[in-house]
């Protein structure tokens, strides 16, 4: 899977922050790099999230 914006590889945990914070129906997905810059924020920040997320026993995120 490739980003959108940059072509780079989505990883697994920016994937799962594009179907949490996107769209649950996204067919098209950002790099961590490119979500953080689309959202106006930081990759820290999208970090963070995805472990409150995955704190939060949200399937999506694998876990580490
Ligand atoms: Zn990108």
């Amino acid at each position: 899977m490739t980003c959108r914006v940059c072509g780079g590889p989505v990883e697994p945990v920016a994937w799962a922050l594009n179907l949490k914070i996107v769209s649950r129906s996204a067919t098209e997905f950002f790099c961590l790099q490119c979500l953080a810059e689309h959202f106006k924020t930081t990759v820290a920040s999208l970090e963070e999230a995805a472990a409150r997320y995955r704190a939060a026993g949200c399937v999506l995120f694998p876990p580490t």
